[in-house]
């Protein structure tokens, strides 16, 4: 068996460990003769995993009470149309727009009311996040809308907007669980599980408990209304269960190696590797300011698109799979999520280096 090292911005690498233990339950599932794939969802095996996932998360992310934690299907994408039809009931919302996530949820909550770009960094092709300091937010704004760490373009908010007291609403699916965040700043935090927790189409939602309600808009699917969920414990109909088992794998080896403040240290550390690398290389750049820098998504380029290319083909030749840049923006990037090694990036700088020195 060889394992690459995968740089996938998602789905991404996962726990070793995990994918052990996973293969080994596959068959049997802790003497119950089948796989929790194969369970009922009203079982008793799976209540007991449901509901020590959420115990897991809850202690992780030190998530007070007043917060639910809905475990849901649909990928991050369904909340894009969720937040607003559970949330604008003035029918008006804020969004500042650091790259394509945030655009897309703009424009789907725009399907459904007046929502407004109060900042962006489209101008300089969201190589940065904007100043949050002193935003115009509006008087009716139902909520403020964040993509806190952009999977594309690599910037991470550092600090967290000042919202003047409106709810904060949170993706942050390709940050979560890489570093502690104070829960109650936000009123909702939401994430699609598949690049730091498990596999896609399962989103995790934690939600201040009077945001949900029945009053959403008119029309509001019973899938995508909070309320169906909260009330139903994350059981109203079948939930995708075997990935859910996966998140609460990965949360049991979160607390493992430490927890969140551990884990910020070592993400801290694995990242300044590469960052360090490429502040000083005569060949390759990152792309983003240093003080919006994601530690979890590290773009990166040549300048020149054939060597980008080439670089890219002979990393995979190598073993360092899934470096080429997003689609829409080419260049490299290595997604560097909790589960890579350090010596995964380790490694890749090593490569780096002999490819500068060869290509000079
Ligand atoms: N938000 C962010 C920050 C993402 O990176 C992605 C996917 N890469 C999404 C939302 C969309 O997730 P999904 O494909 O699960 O709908």
């Amino acid at each position: 068996m060889t394992r690459v090292y995968n740089f996938s911005a998602g789905p991404a690498v996962l726990p070793e460990e995990v994918l052990k233990e996973a293969a080994e339950e596959m068959l049997d599932y802790k003497g119950c003769g089948m796989s929790v794939m194969e369970m009922s969802h009203r079982s008793k095996m799976f209540s007991d995993i449901i509901e020590t996932a959420e115990a897991d998360l809850r202690e992780l992310m030190n998530i007070p009470d007043n917060y639910k934690v809905l475990f849901l299907q649909g990928g991050a994408s369904s909340q894009f149309s969720a937040i607003p039809m559970n949330l604008m009931r003035n029918k008006e919302a804020d969004f500042i727009i650091t790259g394509q996530w945030a655009k897309k949820a703009y424009q789907e909550a725009s399907r459904y009311g007046k929502a407004n770009i109060i900042a962006s960094s489209e101008d300089k092709t969201f190589t940065y996040i904007p100043d949050c300091s002193d935003l115009n937010i509006s008087e009716n704004a139902d909520y403020v809308y964040v993509c806190y760490n952009n999977t594309i373009y690599g910037t991470k908010y550092q600090q967290v907007p000042d919202t003047k007291g409106k709810i904060l609403v949170a993706d942050m699916s390709s940050c979560i669980l890489s570093e502690p965040v104070n829960v109650e700043d936000f009123g909702v935090i939401y994430f699609g599980v598949q690049k730091n927790v498990g596999p896609a189409g399962v989103v995790v939602a934690v939600i201040r408990e009077d945001l949900i309600t029945d009053d959403v808009l008119p029309g509001t699917p019973t899938m995508l209304k909070w309320k169906t969920h909260a009330d139903a414990k994350s059981l109203y109909n079948t939930p995708p269960c075997y990935g859910i088992y996966i998140c609460g794998k990965v949360f049991q080896w979160l607390k493992k190696q430490g927890g969140l403040e551990a884990m910020k240290k070592h993400n801290e550390e694995k990242a300044k590797i590469l960052y360090d690398f490429l502040d000083q290389s005569e060949m390759f750049k990152g792309t983003v300011v240093k003080e919006d820098r994601s530690l979890m998504n590290v773009p990166f380029v040549t300048g020149n698109d054939e060597m980008d290319a080439k670089f890219v083909k002979e990393a995979k030749e190598a073993g360092f799979e899934n470096l080429k840049g997003h689609r829409t923006v080419g260049g490299m990037r290595a997604s560097i999520y909790n589960a890579m090694p350090t010596e995964g990036v380790e490694k890749l700088v090593e490569f780096m280096k002999k490819f500068e020195e060869e290509n000079k």
